[in-house]
């Protein structure tokens, strides 16, 4: 035992962070150790608070503390586009970008048969569901650029286009096998704005 119970506790939990090694959980617990009460208070707040108040929106599941979420809500909005993205982080870097301002549908994954992972793991039924019952007359699909991303822009557009619904996917700008949440501002309002027909 090289650590008094509460700080190999400390330890233990923080090193269960992604990209949180050993090493670093030991620096983080030891620098939190030394901080005056207050301040670690006001962390230990943040993280219950926002796990407990934050929830997926019921009808385009980004992540909200009301619901549906201030986008959806929004009346600058184009309520004839949605943009299909495959995880929370991937809206706020569309936000970012600002060259959109339609509406959002999170899949919260992509189909990837080797990770177990088929179309009805993730939120495809819902945005179907949502197609039938709204205006929207173009689908943009902003999924990774990657093997997943693509064959699940390509399930979509099977089943969307014949609906009579303009499906959309957005240019290559974003670096091939890269990631949505990496691209920067410019890159994907370009990518947007020279999206081709699926
Ligand atoms: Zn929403």
């Amino acid at each position: 035992m090289y650590y008094a119970a509460p700080i190999a506790k400390l330890i233990e939990e923080l090193n269960k962070l992604p990209g949180v090694g050993p090493k670093t959980a030991q620096r983080l617990a030891f620098h939190l150790l030394f901080r005056p009460r207050e301040e670690v208070r006001k962390l230990a707040e943040a993280i219950v608070q926002a796990r407990e108040q934050v929830k997926a929106c019921s009808v385009c599941f980004n992540l909200t503390d009301e619901d549906p979420c201030q986008i959806c809500r929004g009346a600058g909005r184009d309520r004839e586009v949605i943009c299909v993205v495959e995880e929370p982080r991937d809206v706020v870097a569309m936000e970012r970008s600002g060259g959109f301002k339609g509406l959002y549908h999170v899949l919260q994954g992509v189909i990837s048969p080797l990770d177990g992972v088929g179309p009805d793991d993730i939120r495809i039924k819902e945005l179907l569901n949502r197609l039938q019952s709204s205006e929207v007359k173009e689908v943009i699909v902003a999924t990774d650029p990657d093997v997943e991303g693509e064959a699940t822009a390509a399930y979509l557009a099977k089943l969307i286009k014949p609906l009579g619904i303009r499906v959309t996917r957005i240019a290559q700008g974003v670096p091939v096998g890269g990631e949505l949440e990496y691209a920067d501002e410019v890159t994907l309002g370009l990518a947007l704005q020279g999206r081709r027909e699926m």
